[in-house]
């Protein structure tokens, strides 16, 4: 398993369409949202084999402005190989 950021953007119009499509999709709790901020956006951390896995999380049809970003970790070890 790898870990993903998945990112799924909408506009302000259609904040509130958007957040019911999360509901019914059964991802809602999954996502924080950055709309009372005014960035209409929403980030999950998912666990899945592969990017268009963790797009599964997004419902269907936002699937155009959604993305999933493959994260990894570095450690001071891995630090140190870069300055090798
Ligand atoms: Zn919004």
């Amino acid at each position: 398993m790898e870990r993903y950021l998945v990112e799924s953007i909408h506009t302000e119009e259609d904040c509130q369409h958007v957040v019911e499509q999360f509901i019914i999709h059964g991802h809602i709790m999954n996502f924080d949202w950055g709309c009372h901020a005014g960035e209409h956006k929403a980030w999950a951390f998912i666990e899945a084999e592969n990017e268009s896995q963790a797009l599964m999380s997004v419902p269907p049809n936002l699937h155009a402005k959604a993305r999933a970003i493959k994260l990894n970790k570095f450690t001071p070890e891995s630090i140190e190989e870069f300055h090798k």
